[in-house]
């Protein structure tokens, strides 16, 4: 495995297997890696020719400077770590190569950065996010770029800005990778005392106590969420959002039917922790009927 520190680098090692018509793979990361990390650089082994790991812990997405201060730093250990799965190319660039004098651009995707953890975060979170993982994208160009579920609604922003700015890439998604007692793999989780660990469990019980209430027929979202709360009352802890939001939107559903994300934020000590769990519920025979009615009136409205 190779480090490559600048952009003519990257261009340099990746124009042999580019021209070559190979598929060329590409993870975005922060570092501080974790078998989380290591499950997207093995998906991008098993399914591309060339891999590329990118390592940039990106300032512009933070809003709290301690946070980023206080942000794990790693790369010789991440490097062998990668080097370990098969990765072909570390990309750790410094701050000027991504960032250079007098950058003036951000890209922002309305509406939806704004919610949930853009709510709390800070507008600017996914802004940084998304002008650093477009750059990311230009700079690799791969055909495919893998994410983790566990950011659920980093996910979905950057599916859209791929959409809309017309990259052509394809964006997957990876299943969150998860400690024994459930708790999703974090860099942050390493920031946990003993005592906040056993606690930071709750996050995953609470949501599989809301799947669990929605699989015994709860349809309502206040009823669904009760459970979840509880769970992490019983654990002292405090959400910052426990919420059932329609998966493509991020929205507030008022109904739980079809795909419905189960999404929660705490902060357990000082430690801000994040997960998410999908939601399947087959639309009631009910809201099949509306629908078929609907389709009937507008076709024999059009004939
Ligand atoms: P980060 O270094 O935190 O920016 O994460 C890099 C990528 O790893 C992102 O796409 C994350 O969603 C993904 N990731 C982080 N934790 C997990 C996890 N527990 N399971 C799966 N993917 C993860």
């Amino acid at each position: 495995m190779r480090t490559l520190r600048t952009l003519a680098e990257l261009r340099a090692a990746l124009s042999g297997p580019r021209h070559a018509g190979q598929v060329i793979g590409l993870v975005p990361t922060m570092g501080a890696f974790h078998d989380g990390h290591l499950s997207l650089m093995r998906r991008a082994r098993e399914e591309c020719d060339e891999v590329v790991v990118s390592l940039f812990v990106n300032p512009t997405q933070f809003e709290d400077p301690t946070d980023l201060a206080a942000y794990r730093r790693d790369e010789h250990h991440d490097a062998v770590l990668a080097a370990a799965v098969g990765v072909d190319h570390l990309f750790a660039p410094a701050h000027e190569q991504v960032y250079p004098t007098g950058f003036a651009t951000s890209v922002s995707v309305g509406g939806m950065s704004e919610r949930l953890e853009g709510a709390h975060r800070g507008a600017r979170h996914f802004d940084g996010v998304s002008t650093v993982v477009t750059k990311l994208l230009n700079m690799v160009a791969p055909q495919v770029a893998y994410f983790g579920q566990k950011d659920v609604q980093q996910t979905i922003v950057i599916k859209r800005l791929v959409r809309d700015l017309d990259l052509p890439v394809r964006i997957e998604v990876c299943p969150t990778v998860r400690e024994p007692d459930g708790l999703a793999m974090s860099s942050r989780n390493a920031r946990l005392f003993p005592a906040e660990r056993t606690r930071a469990a709750s996050l995953h019980r609470a949501l599989l106590a809301v799947q669990a209430a929605v699989a015994a027929g709860a349809c309502d979202p206040a009823a669904a969420r009760t459970g979840g709360l509880e769970e992490l009352t019983r654990a002292g802890v405090t959400p910052e959002y426990l919420e059932l939001v329609a998966a493509d939107t991020l929205t507030p559903v008022e109904r739980i039917e079809g795909h419905v994300l189960a999404v929660l934020a705490a902060t357990v000590g000082t430690t801000r922790l994040i997960d998410n769990e999908m939601i399947h519920v087959r639309p009631s025979a009910h809201a099949v009927a509306n629908h078929q009615r609907r389709e009937a009136l507008t076709c024999s409205a059009r004939c």
